[in-house]
């Protein structure tokens, strides 16, 4: 499922119909955003053996995005990531070392990654490398990675994806055509969901839980379980923002602070709940104090990604400034 990311479609498919292809793209942006899914459909867009389906505009379950048939042998292939010809790494897939005992992508793999670009691919087709997570590859392995990025070979194509790209080599990022992806806005979202039909009650805590992230409305809308799952955690950031029960909240802090993934996903849905009440001000002192804090959340989510604050402290402060000044907006 892709929503969104039109822009960036548009200018793939036509790079594709224009056989001008840079040798190595870059696609970063936040996570569950389609990122992947793009990457996989470009690289079956290339090695599609019957490429009949017409491009839709309307994408939303469509996975057809650059015409690739979604059905042939190597499209059915690239999706179940077992076609030869498109390689896949990340902290699952593997070429030769053991994913078990690994946390980044090892040298290993990038030298078999360099073996077999110095074969031909099969039958002169296009051969896809698909280095999803690209910031996991350890230094020695972004070193040897710099080489093959310098001299991929003919008919051969990188795709790097990446949601933190700050971490990723500058040397290697200057090789590579880049392509930014961002969050999906909820309008988007919300119109994909009214096409469902689905009543407008759902889609607002649909759009609220996803945050933009089409990955996780798709987990939303097949898993029940994810779906309550999500509403606890929403209701957990809402005891502090909008109940103002602070003691709760700092145990919550404790326990997430630790997490990236779900420090982030707090914040976020920290910022959610403040758009909220932004979009329902009715004065302006409030819609102004809201603005702030929306500002204050989105300085603390770059502060605690780039830097070594203590994401701990920086949850209490916030949700403590968000507490007093709230209830001073509301007596203006
Ligand atoms: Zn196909």
């Amino acid at each position: 499922m892709i929503l969104g990311h039109e822009r960036q479609i548009k200018y793939l498919e036509t790079v594709l119909k224009k056989n001008r292809m840079a040798h190595a793209y870059l696609f970063y942006g936040p996570e569950h955003v389609g990122k992947l899914t793009i990457a996989k459909s470009f690289a079956k867009a290339l090695r599609c053996q019957k490429k009949i389906i017409p491009i839709s505009r309307d994408r939303g379950e469509s996975v057809s995005l650059f015409g690739e048939c979604g059905e042939c042998v190597s499209c059915a292939g690239i999706e179940n990531d077992a076609d030869p010809e498109v390689l896949r790494l990340d902290a699952l897939h593997t070429l030769i070392s053991e994913k078990e005992t690994r946390k980044e992508i090892p040298i290993k793999d990038i030298r078999e990654l360099k073996r077999i670009f110095s074969l031909a691919p099969l039958g002169n087709a296009w051969r896809v490398v698909i280095i999803n997570e690209a910031e996991k590859m350890s230094a020695e392995a972004a070193n040897a990675f710099l080489k093959l990025l310098e001299e991929p070979g003919a008919q051969t194509l990188i795709l790097l994806v990446t949601s933190s790209r700050e971490l990723l080599f500058s040397t290697i990022m200057s090789r590579t055509q880049q392509i930014q992806f961002s969050l999906v806005p909820h309008a988007e979202i919300n119109g994909f969901l009214e096409k469902k039909r689905l009543p407008a009650e759902e889609r607002k805590e649909l759009c609220r839980i996803a945050r933009g992230r089409p990955g996780v409305l798709h987990t939303l809308l097949e898993d029940k379980d994810a779906l309550a799952e999500e509403r606890k955690f929403l209701a957990g950031v809402s005891t502090g923002i909008e109940e103002g029960d602070i003691p709760a909240a700092f145990r919550i802090h404790e326990h997430i602070a630790s997490d990236p993934e779900l420090r982030v996903k707090y914040i976020e849905c920290a910022m959610e709940i403040l758009r909220a009440k932004l979009l329902l001000a009715n004065t302006p002192e409030t819609a102004l104090f809201f603005a702030k804090k929306l500002k204050n959340a989105l300085r603390m989510r770059t502060l605690i990604e780039t830097t070594n604050v203590n994401p701990r402290l920086c949850l209490d402060a916030f949700t403590l400034g968000v507490q007093s000044g709230s209830k001073a907006a509301a007596y203006k």
